[in-house]
């Protein structure tokens, strides 16, 4: 389970690892200080506020900066703790990523004397222990297992968005903590698309073994090679009308069912999963009346105690 070891001999342990080079369960540890910091500040509930969490990691000032190119977010040290630099073009939700992103910075800095001290030299894996922290901080895995494991298969695009609301998180950061670091949903291929210019960008966050194979979708590239699944993107980018897709296509002697849902006009961003028909041991027509759902709850608890327990 996870434990009740105080903050400060998390954060301890922490820095020794890091300076041994020591990285096994190091993002472990990370969502443990995440969960321990956010208990401290009282934060019993979601969306998780995170002033509370700042004070405790001595961030006492917020800068608001028009933005430099790619800008995200930046920590900076001084005489009394540390600022940080937010982008103020980004929305509040992605505004919330970085703080929390950054709050993650300052593990690295011995925050008993002022300014704090960097006790770990900077390296390019502290940004993605930063990013994993953010997570962590924002999507606590008691409230994964409360609100996001009663799904058992992938919910409805519309259902994934109210989890963001829910969590006040980003898509991606919803995705990335539900399929990445709790290994859900991979009943289907989930993936995210913005329409910018007529190019599209792909960021494809789970993929089903099924259609992996049969529709290329390539993150990496922002490369869809599939027309069917193209023409809906198009139908969504062009007729302003329609928000969503709900449509059952074969391919290749297969049946699939693609749903999209427009979640924003500018740019055209749409949300997309694909769900394989063939597969019948995980579809079903109508998931809240299926007794299999109801049994295989527990399994699914179950389930995401189990990748608790790795973290341990
Ligand atoms: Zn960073």
């Amino acid at each position: 389970m996870l434990s009740t070891i105080p903050l400060n001999s998390l954060i301890d342990e922490f820095i020794l690892k890091m300076r041994r080079g020591n990285k096994k369960h190091i993002k472990i540890l990370m969502c443990e200080i995440a969960d321990s910091l956010r208990k401290q500040a009282g934060q019993n509930r979601i969306p998780i506020n995170l002033n509370e969490i700042l004070e405790l990691r001595k961030v006492n000032d917020l800068i608001l900066e028009k933005s430099r190119f790619n800008f995200q977010g930046e920590l900076i040290p001084k005489r009394e703790g540390f600022s940080v630099i937010l982008n103020s073009e980004h929305n509040q939700t992605r505004k919330r990523t970085t703080l929390a992103h950054e709050i993650g910075h300052t593990l690295f800095f011995d925050i008993s004397v002022m300014p704090p001290k960097r006790m770990i030299t900077y390296s390019k894996s502290e940004e993605w222990l930063c990013y994993d922290f953010g997570r962590c901080l924002l999507m606590p895995s008691e409230f994964v297992k409360k609100y996001v494991s009663i799904y058992k298969q992938t919910p409805t695009p519309q259902k994934i968005i109210d989890l963001t609301n829910l969590f006040e998180v980003s898509k991606n950061v919803l995705l990335m903590r539900i399929t990445r670091d709790f290994q859900l949903w991979k009943d289907t291929t989930i993936f995210l698309v913005e329409v910018n210019k007529n190019k599209l960008k792909v960021n494809k966050q789970s993929s089903h073994k099924g259609t992996r194979h049969t529709f290329t979708i390539d993150g990496k590239n922002g490369l869809i090679h599939h027309e069917k699944i193209k023409s809906f993107i198009q139908l969504l980018q062009i007729n302003q009308k329609i928000q969503e897709i709900d449509e059952t296509f074969s391919f290749k002697n297969n049946s699939y069912r693609i749903e999209m849902f427009r979640y924003s006009s500018n740019p055209v961003s749409i949300l997309c999963i694909i769900r394989d028909l063939n597969d019948e041991s995980i579809y079903f027509e109508n998931e809240m009346t299926s007794n299999y759902i109801v049994n295989s709850n527990q399994e699914i608890v179950e389930k995401v105690q189990t990748t608790l327990e790795d973290y341990n």
